[in-house]
């Protein structure tokens, strides 16, 4: 499954929850590509500029991560993306992998709220945890990128089928309960996972 949805959507939290509830690791680029730079790896050396800014990290080198992370062997019965694919590269990618592993993607869940909440959030954020790119002027810049590049990705999922509209707006449980009842209505439930494994 994947999660969409713009910056400061709760993509993060609801990633966790979900990853929890199906047993299944929820893996976020961003999160990857935080603790890069923080233990200053030589890829988080190479990225921190770029993140910080609030630009994409290049496609390869995303790519090429994401292919290492869905190798490692909790992702093997099955996973949650959360901040991938980004670009219509990434998704052309991701189709790639997942139709050379034989496993197609079951639900691309997006996460909807209008621009006011989001922006109150991240400035939440930016001064609970003093993320780098919570700036005032990188918030508005990741908006930006993420209108004109990421944006387009939910028409692609959607001519798919593949997309279930959440409504972002409300408590971590309110918003978790929604999921799992869109999933549900979907026939994706916990019981599947157990079924699974
Ligand atoms: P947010 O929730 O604010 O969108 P993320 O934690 O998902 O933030 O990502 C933080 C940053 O990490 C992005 O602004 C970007 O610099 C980089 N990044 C994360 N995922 C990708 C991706 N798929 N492609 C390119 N850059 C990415």
């Amino acid at each position: 499954m994947l999660i969409v949805g713009p910056p400061g959507s709760g993509k993060g939290t609801q990633a966790k929850r979900i990853g929890e509830t199906f047993g299944i690791p929820d893996v976020s680029t961003g999160d990857i590509f935080r603790h890069n730079i923080r233990t200053e790896t030589p890829l988080g050396v190479q990225v921190k500029a770029i993140v910080d800014a609030g630009d994409y990290v290049p496609d390869e080198l995303t790519n090429a991560i994401v292919t290492d992370r869905l190798m490692e062997d909790d992702a093997a019965n099955g996973f949650l993306l959360d901040g991938y694919p980004r670009t219509v590269d990434q998704v052309a990618y991701l189709d790639d992998l997942l139709e050379r592993d034989g496993r197609p993607l079951e639900a691309v869940i997006r996460l909807v709220a209008d621009q006011e909440e989001i922006i109150a959030r991240l400035t939440r954020r930016a001064e609970e945890q003093g993320r780098a790119d919570d700036s005032v002027d990188a918030i508005r810049h990741r908006q930006e990128v993420y209108s004109r590049e990421t944006a387009p990705l939910v028409e692609i999922y959607r001519d798919r089928g593949l997309l279930v509209d959440v409504d972002g707006v409300g408590t971590p449980d309110e918003v978790g309960d929604r999921i799992a009842d869109a999933l549900a209505s979907r026939g994706i439930g916990e019981a599947d996972v157990e079924a699974a494994s």
